[in-house]
């Protein structure tokens, strides 16, 4: 099959943008995009070296002084642009994703969807940067706090969802001022380089979107770190690399937004209805075949209503589809790569070894529609302790891992033990509860009744080793400002 939107696919090679113009790059190295689901190559595209890095913080920071004094309005007409391309072109970047990431075609679509909101969210929140005015001590002087842009910002996004984690950092980016150099996963280079042809035709200035896709992460951010011109880094991903980059952005004092890992809790409490809850578990663990950050990691379930939350739990989940992502019937997408299917093996054995049950699934797919990628069973893992890796490890994969608890205190020490912080669920019909619950929470997000607490519109982000800052909303706007303030002798 051809890929969608890339008409001849030698284009792919020249896919570094850096300030207005598509090259292959200083040297000429490659690296191959493969189909997950079927180990197809997709394409080549450049393999970006630390002189292209520089070449595109270079070209940002001499995009930026005429970048930041565009009106709010103007900046907003090209986010308001690429919001219609994206919509425009959303069923082509939807087979590209599926193509290059496997998650089925519908999951694709509501992510472009999902990354399209972005655009338009902050389209119109970079008119609403208010500064302010603050009373003074001094009856001759006036105080205001101004809000600027912070500069250049580094911004390097992961492959699970390749779109929407780049328009939820550059459309704010934008939005503020802020010229952006981007490196995206290297298994999914082929959604932004569509995205970044996208802001090419919305007319954003040269300079300001800047693409550096590369298999070497090490060049890209020991340029990065070696600049004083990128004042900011925006980084999802894992929390190992994400604590790296923290401590190297020490060194020229860079902002840092850190959205990292995640090992969510999936509470049900005996006042819950079980069948519906576990329809909800169901729904949202299995999504992106579990390598989300948002998946529930480890499911709770209170006693007395364990056995119909279970029973559901396994019926559900025993009639999913694998499969290509690009056929209809496809549920469940394949694992990104081999390693995550070993990963998946070890936590499986692991769990298994010291006396969890596995209810359904727990092994690797074979057969002629699984061979060629990286297909795990849709799993679900009963008895699970706080003495096995699945409990304590960020899982990214298709295994549910469920444990009984009786009180409620219980279970919220079992939920807050772990370094990770970002969401968690809650599935109850007291009210009451749901409020006491969500208060003790260590977490940045908490879904009540709700598997999908996200929205352009809302604060998404962590806490704990979960990350730092947030994206989306206004707090999301406000990771690309700084504060500057002005005393006014009058
Ligand atoms: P990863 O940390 O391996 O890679 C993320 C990005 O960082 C990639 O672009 C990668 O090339 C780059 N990278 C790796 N080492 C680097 C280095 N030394 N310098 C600069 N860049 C480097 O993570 P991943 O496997 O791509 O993504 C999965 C992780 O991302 C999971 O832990 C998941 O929970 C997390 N995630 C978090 C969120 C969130 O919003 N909190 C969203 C999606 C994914």
């Amino acid at each position: 099959m051809s890929l969608p939107l890339f008409e001849d696919p030698s284009v792919t090679r020249e896919s570094l943008y850096i300030d207005g113009k598509w090259s292959t790059g200083a040297t000429g190295a490659y690296f191959d995009v493969t189909n997950p689901a079927t180990g197809d190559v997709l394409a080549s595209v450049a393999s970006g070296q630390a002189s292209d890095v520089q070449n595109a913080i270079d070209a940002a920071e001499r995009a930026f002084p005429g970048f930041a004094t565009l009106t709010a309005y103007q900046r907003a007409d090209f986010l308001h642009t690429a919001h219609r391309l994206m919509l425009e072109r959303a069923d082509d970047l939807a087979v590209l994703m599926t193509m290059e990431q496997g998650k089925p075609l519908k999951a694709a679509r509501t992510e472009v969807k999902y990354a399209a909101d972005f655009l338009i969210w902050f389209a119109e929140e970079a008119k609403r940067v208010y500064g302010s005015t603050i009373p003074s001590a001094r009856p001759d002087q006036r105080f205001l706090a101004l809000r600027q842009p912070v500069g250049v910002v580094a911004a390097v996004t992961p492959w699970n969802y390749p779109i929407s984690m780049i328009t939820r950092k550059v459309a704010p980016a934008f939005a503020a001022g802020c010229p952006v150099v981007l490196k995206p996963a290297k298994n999914t280079p082929l959604t932004a380089i569509a995205v970044f042809k996208i802001f090419e035709d919305a007319g954003i200035p040269a300079g300001v979107a800047n693409l550096v896709t590369t298999q070497s992460a090490r060049s890209f951010s020991e340029t990065v770190f070696a600049s004083k011109a990128v004042r900011k880094i925006a980084f999802t991903g894992s929390t190992d690399v994400g604590k790296l980059l923290a401590k190297e952005a020490a060194s020229t004092v860079k902002r840092v937004s850190l959205e990292l890992g995640g090992h969510a809790p999936f509470i049900v409490f005996e006042d819950a209805d079980p069948v519906h809850a576990a329809k909800g578990a169901t729904l949202v663990k299995f999504l992106n075949t579990g390598q989300a950050c948002i998946s529930p990691n480890r499911i709770f379930v209170h006693r007395s209503i364990a056995e119909k939350f279970i029973e559901t739990l396994v019926a559900r989940t025993s009639k999913l589809q694998p499969g290509n992502g690009l056929e209809p019937s496809s549920g469940v997408g394949p694992l990104i790569d081999a390693p995550s299917l070993d990963r998946m093996q070890r936590q499986v054995d692991d769990a298994t070894s010291k006396g969890a049950t596995i209810a359904v699934g727990g092994r690797r797919l074979t057969g002629d529609k699984f061979d060629q990628g990286y297909f795990y069973a849709p799993t679900i893992l009963t008895g699970v302790t706080p003495d096995m890796e699945i409990y304590r490890e960020e899982t990214f994969g298709p295994v549910a891992a469920v444990t009984i608890f009786d009180e409620e205190s219980e279970v919220i020490e079992m939920a807050n033990d772990t370094d990770y912080g970002l969401a968690s669920y809650v599935y109850t019909r007291d009210l009451s509860r749901a409020l006491r619950v969500t208060e003790k929470l260590n977490f940045g997000m908490v879904g009540i009744n709700d598997i999908n607490p996200t929205s352009a519109a809302a604060p998404f982000g962590g806490v704990k080793e979960s990350g730092l800052g947030r994206e989306g909303a206004a707090e999301g706007i406000n990771e690309y400002l700084d504060t500057k303030l002005v005393g006014i002798s009058i």
